[in-house]
């Protein structure tokens, strides 16, 4: 960190429902965990804008000189079609579905969630904890839990979430008319208990199932994250992230598990972080809504991937954000932009080893006061335009406060290349280079005075899709008619 960078940063605490300046259980240190994806489908763009956000958020804390351990789990078991206690395991009911094994979903959509991770320049967590691989100590965490808290019926080990004090603060839901609490499974003694443990059915095998005190089965969803979060973060760690409908039960239910476990009030995080959803015109984007958007569909379309980046940084993190591809597209034209202005100055200077220009110094204040305020990146935003719009300063000094401002967007401005955007989409079957050598040719007819022949390129390459955009103020000669 710089040393003029000094805002204190205040993050909202959903278990107050308020913005709390953050005070770190270990000085100097930030410790958060981050609910992964569940892979038995693709990830949908809305799932992605979860971890842009604690990208975000782990970027603005290393860039505030913490010292950041991140965890983002897998959960490649354990997660039920509702969040209810009864159902398939999603898991389970892809494989049934596809004829594939269990195993090889949960491999086959890790590593397309890992592309898309990479493609949106999410900065790789100190360690992705895979639910599958800390079974033996789901069991052990169960185990000690189990009989002060809770009991057993025929289907599983269910906890008890009359046993800790103030159940469900977070969700602040009435303890026993929560949302989602269908199904209702016979033998539980409140609404709101939970599995921990869910038994493989008499006669049934399953393809992931461990030996356990409570007989065969596989662990509840819940337990893993309690596991896997205190394994590697400690008993008391800062900051907990997910979406925002994890705050209704999932983490209520993690916290209950997590003062068992303590013996305390103690609610495991001192920090529980929620984003907002992506939503379109139908509402919330889901996975088992059918039909729904991956990162995959916005590149086939022509559209890079930090272009949805920068339209989430658009929005702050705790509000909704409604998809269109007007916005995407947007998003992309002010991207263009920013690349270009980059570039130019990249043309000119290598960036300076740090910024002290003092005018460049005031407008990053300003940035991390915008970023430090619950990480306000619509603002922060606005304040690198600032920088990028500065006429008469030095440009290695600019490049320089760009890329101080890009450790936090994570926008990539220093390396992006205005081509890099200009993605070819699936259905376009023609190369770059053939456009270009078209535009060649084009250009010499029209130096020629062959009009005719101009034309005749130009209404060829409109033919395959392409579009010549004459007196382009972004300057780009082409694109494609997607
Ligand atoms: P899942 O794979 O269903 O466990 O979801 C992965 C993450 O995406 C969780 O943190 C969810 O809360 C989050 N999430 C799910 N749907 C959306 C959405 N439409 N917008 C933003 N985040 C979402
Ligand atoms: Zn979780």
């Amino acid at each position: 960190m710089t040393e003029s960078l000094s805002a204190p940063l205040t993050l909202f605490n959903s278990l107050t429902r308020s913005a709390e300046e953050f005070a770190p259980v270990n000085p100097g240190k930030a410790h958060v965990y981050t609910c992964g994806p569940t892979v038995y489908n693709f990830q949908h763009i809305g799932n992605m804008r979860a971890y842009i956000f604690a990208d975000t958020l782990g970027r603005t804390l290393s860039w505030k000189g913490y010292n950041l351990s991140h965890i983002i789990n897998i959960t490649d078991v354990g997660h039920l079609t509702s969040d209810a206690d009864a159902g398939d395991d999603k898991m389970e009911k892809a494989a049934s579905e596809t004829g594939k094994s269990a195993w090889d979903i949960a491999k086959f959509y890790t590593d397309a969630y890992w592309q898309d991770i990479e493609r949106l320049n999410i900065r790789q967590p100190a360690k992705w904890s895979i639910a599958t691989e800390h079974v033996e100590e789901m069991i052990a965490f169960a185990k000690s839990i189990a009989d002060t808290h809770c009991y057993e019926l025929d289907s599983g080990l269910y906890f008890d979430t009359s046993t800790v004090p103030d159940y469900g603060r977070l969700a602040r839901a009435k303890t026993d008319d929560g949302e989602g609490r269908i199904d209702p499974v016979e033998g539980k003694r409140h609404q709101t208990d939970f599995a921990i443990w869910r038994k493989t059915p008499a006669g049934e095998t399953r393809q992931m199932e461990w030996d356990s005190p409570w007989g065969k089965g596989a662990p509840g969803w819940h337990l893993e994250c309690s596991v896997m979060s205190k394994m590697y973060l400690g008993e008391t760690f800062d900051i907990h992230t997910g979406g925002i409908d994890h705050r209704e039960i999932h983490h209520p239910n993690e916290i209950a598990q997590n003062q068992a476990h303590s013996c305390s009030a103690d609610t495991g995080a001192n920090i529980w972080m929620h984003n907002n959803f992506l939503v379109d015109r139908g509402g919330k984007m889901s996975k088992s809504a059918g039909e729904f958007l991956t990162l995959q569909v916005l590149v086939d379309a022509g559209v890079h991937p930090l272009a949805y980046r920068l339209m989430c940084l658009q929005a702050h993190y705790r509000s909704e954000l409604e998809f269109t591809f007007e916005n995407l597209l947007a998003a992309l034209t002010r991207l263009k932009r920013m690349v270009m202005t980059v570039a130019q100055l990249r043309a000119d200077a290598e960036p300076a080893a740090a910024c002290t220009h003092p005018r460049l110094r005031e407008m990053l204040d300003a940035f991390d006061v915008a970023i430090s305020d619950d990480l306000n990146t619509p603002k922060a935003l606005t304040h690198l335009d600032e920088i990028l719009a500065q006429k008469k300063i030095d440009c290695s000094e600019k490049l320089a406060a760009i890329a101080e401002a890009d450790a936090v967007l994570g926008l990539n401005l220093l390396t992006l290349e205005r081509a890099d955007l200009r993605l070819r989409p699936a259905k376009v079957e023609f190369t770059e280079d053939e456009v270009e050598h078209q535009l060649n040719l084009r250009e010499e007819a029209k130096s020629n005075k062959n009009y005719p022949a101009a034309d005749a390129i130009r209404n060829e390459l409109a033919d395959n899709g392409v579009e010549i955009m004459d007196g382009d103020p972004l300057r780009w000669e082409w694109r494609i008619d997607a």
